[in-house]
């Protein structure tokens, strides 16, 4: 999608710390990092949201929960533990309408979210 942010990261238009890459995923720094590792999982191929996913971005989507979690071993903080959160739509606190899977670890959470 031409006016994507996360596409035009993918697409090198636009620069990020980039952790992670494989076929079908990227792996970056967020901009604003809400704990000491703050990783967005995002698809290669665009999606705007959870809610149009379909039944074909099934294995797509485990695969960013998979990868996340290896980053997370990987890393030294699994251990430890680490979060995952997709966020979807306004309620939901999506800003960016390409799906991504944040990986947020290295201090204790808290919980419920805002
Ligand atoms: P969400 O609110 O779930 O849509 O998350 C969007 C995330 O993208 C936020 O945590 C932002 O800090 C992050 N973000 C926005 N622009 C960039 C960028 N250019 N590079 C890396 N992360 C970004
Ligand atoms: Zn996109």
């Amino acid at each position: 999608m031409s006016d994507c942010l996360f596409c035009k990261i993918i697409g090198g238009q636009i620069p990020a710390k980039v952790v992670h890459q494989d076929e079908q995923s990227l792996g970056f720094l967020d901009i604003a990092p809400q704990a000491p590792t703050h990783v967005l999982f995002v698809p290669k191929r665009h999606i705007t949201s959870l809610n149009e996913a379909t039944v074909e971005d099934r294995e797509l989507l485990g695969h960013l929960m998979f990868v996340a979690a290896k980053y997370a071993r990987e890393n030294g903080f699994a251990e430890a533990g680490y979060r995952q959160v997709v966020n979807c739509n306004r309620d939901g606190g999506q800003t960016v309408f390409h799906i991504h899977l944040h990986l947020l670890g290295g201090r204790s959470l808290t919980w419920p979210p805002g």
